[in-house]
């Protein structure tokens, strides 16, 4: 007996030990194609309608989302233990809608009181007239799974003694699809004050690769890391040149490069057109990640199995190690002195 008790007190003591020794490359590996797909082939289904804001598609996806959120370990960002923020929006006819965002959050330790905030759109565009359903598995399918599976591995770092220093809010923001709506609504009425809002990491489109990459497919476009903040810039590069290996496609930092888009030539402008503008406008320094549009964008033909997961999981762990060093590095962000917030005005 004497004996076994002191192998299990050496077992204890080596199992701790190894616990303390993970590192950051450990927690993004728990990041993985396979269950990228798992969540993916769920929320993008037909079941699930679209996910329009306002309809029993998004009320599914929310739902959805604060079940992983309660069954993975992590806590309501709401403050009412919800997880849910409710809206009422107005779409672009005027109409009333009554609308969610789903928040997720991670304590920090020692720097607490500031906050880290992930977004991605929990809505799409619904079901057309003829019956057929937009599932959305980029737009922005890939962008709500990657979150999940970011939450997941902070949470199991924190888990192992290893939680990051700021805290982290995960915020799944609905109505995008209407305009942006649900960032608005959650910039106009924060839960965390913006003036500790480190930074936004804003997820829309991930999961494709554009006809202007189908020979090196390993890229990822960033928009507007440098424009608050030269810090947040290089926060990223580092992230991608230790760990990750994209190739960042820098174009559309200029919202007037040209964009072959609904069969025409036109600006992008996609600085203006996620959620992350919300963040930018209130001088919280974006990065908004994005792999350009297709030809199923915004058509019912823009389904899971046209993912490419074995890319999806290498952008999001990009998201991740960029988070990772945002949240546990020892100076909050610097912001730029003279930066210009370009408005959309
Ligand atoms: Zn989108």
């Amino acid at each position: 007996m004497k004996n076994l008790t002191y192998l299990n007190i050496l077992l204890f003591i080596f199992s701790c030990g190894s616990e303390a020794q993970k590192s950051v490359v450990d927690y993004a590996e728990s990041i993985t194609e396979t269950e990228l797909k798992t969540h993916l082939y769920s929320y993008a289904s037909d079941e699930f309608m679209g996910r329009e804001a306002g309809t029993e598609g998004e009320a599914l996806a929310i739902n959805f989302l604060k079940d992983y959120y309660e069954s993975t370990g992590v806590s309501s960002g709401s403050t009412d233990g919800s997880y849910f923020q409710e809206m009422t929006v107005t779409d672009r006819s005027g109409n009333s809608i009554d609308s969610y965002n789903v928040l997720a959050y991670i304590e920090g330790s020692d720097k607490s009181n500031e906050v880290l905030v992930i977004t991605s759109h929990l809505d799409h565009i619904g079901v057309e007239a003829d019956g057929q359903i937009n599932n959305g598995a980029d737009d922005d399918g890939s962008g709500t799974v990657a979150m999940m599976e970011i939450a997941e591995a902070f949470i199991e770092a924190k888990e192992d003694g290893n939680g990051p220093r700021r805290s982290i809010l995960f915020l799944h923001v609905s109505a995008e699809e209407k305009g942006l709506l649900g960032s608005k609504y959650y910039t106009d009425n924060p839960i965390y004050p913006l003036d500790n809002t480190v930074a936004n990491l804003n997820i829309d489109m991930i999961g494709r690769v554009d006809s202007l990459h189908i020979e090196q497919p390993d890229y990822i476009y960033l928009i507007g890391s440098d424009i608050l903040s030269e810090d947040l810039h290089d926060v990223s590069e580092k992230a991608n040149q230790d760990y990750v290996g994209l190739t960042i496609d820098y174009r559309y930092n200029d919202p007037t490069t040209l964009v072959y888009e609904t069969g025409r030539w036109r600006e992008n402008r996609y600085y203006y057109r996620s959620d992350h503008y919300h963040f930018i406008k209130n001088n919280i320094p974006a990065i908004f990640y994005f792999n350009g549009t297709h030809k199923d964008y915004h058509a019912p033909t823009d389904t899971v199995e046209k993912i490419n997961y074995a890319l999806l999981e290498k952008r999001t762990r990009l998201v991740f190690h960029t988070a990772w060093e945002i949240v546990n590095r020892e100076e909050r962000l610097t912001l730029k002195e003279d930066s210009e917030i370009p408005s959309d005005d």
